[in-house]
């Protein structure tokens, strides 16, 4: 990463969505001295498989495991969209708002889900994705929701997206998260929602509808092993201890600056090795 400070915008569906893909990456960035903030577009208010909590209590549970989670990594500013989560994003009207945040940010590089891969089923994650790859490409034109200028922001050209968690493309940009993994992993511990909803994974004879205390304590000590588990099998490609990966894609304005990387795949040649970044 250069020298210069960069604002970093992290634009997610739901409150966990930093944590497997992205957390000790933005953390790292944050203790560089770069700006991290994080759009997350819906409240989340669905995400747990507990019976006996409203929507509006897990929303405002999630709020919570979000903002506690963003403190430790370092992110300077969390804005919550409060879309209702599980596929009911009004997907222009996202775009719109995405625009002016990386203009009222001045996003350098814009952090999300990669909304061009395969078995990805969840609408929101796909949704938010594209909005705001969209929304890098397109804060640059200054006709474009030109009423947006009349509150106090720019049209601003946005560098990068760099897509996480992928299964599309593969990545082109494995970032070092040794120093940072702890924080990592206590971020995302405070998720006691998704830590519910990997029970069946991690631990079959616990009852994701009843959770005890007890219950959190084991299923916390599995997602620690799995995030350990991952930073170093994703490291182990790059020679890392702990890594991230992810694809990253210059902009232009209304395109992905890739022609020459089309250019060389069209043609069937492997892709440029991958860059540790
Ligand atoms: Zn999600």
């Amino acid at each position: 990463m250069s020298s210069k400070l960069l604002n970093v915008v992290a634009i997610i569906a739901h409150p966990d969505d930093l944590s497997f893909f992205c957390s000790g990456t933005l953390a790292k960035w944050a203790e560089q001295g770069h700006n991290i903030y994080a759009i997350c577009v819906t409240s989340g208010n669905v995400g747990t498989l507990r019976t006996d909590l409203t929507m509006k209590q897990v929303a405002d549970m999630r709020e919570k495991e979000l903002r506690a989670a963003n403190d430790i990594l370092g992110v300077k500013e969390t804005l919550i969209l409060g879309y209702p989560d599980g596929g009911f994003i009004n997907a222009p009207e996202l775009r719109e708002k995405l625009i002016y945040y990386v203009r009222k940010y001045k996003a350098d590089r814009v952090v999300t889900f990669d909304p061009w891969v395969a078995y990805e089923v969840h609408p929101d994650h796909l949704v938010v994705g594209r909005m705001a790859a969209e929304a890098a490409a397109f804060a640059a034109f200054p006709l474009l929701y030109s009423e947006q200028m009349k509150q106090n922001v720019k049209p601003y050209a946005c560098s990068e997206v760099w897509f996480m968690g992928l299964l599309g493309h593969p990545p082109n940009c494995f970032v070092d998260i040794f120093s940072t993994l702890e924080k990592k992993v206590e971020a995302a511990l405070k998720f006691e929602a998704t830590l519910t909803l990997l029970a069946r994974l991690f631990a079959p004879d616990i009852d994701p509808t009843k959770v005890t205390s007890e219950d959190l304590k084991t299923l916390s000590k599995h997602a620690d092993t799995l995030l350990r588990f991952m930073a170093s099998t994703i490291g182990e490609k790059v020679k890392l201890n702990a890594a991230e990966a992810f694809f990253v894609q210059k902009t232009l304005p209304g395109h992905f600056d890739n022609f020459q990387q089309i250019m060389m795949e069209m043609l069937g040649n492997p892709s440029a090795p991958p860059e540790i970044c």
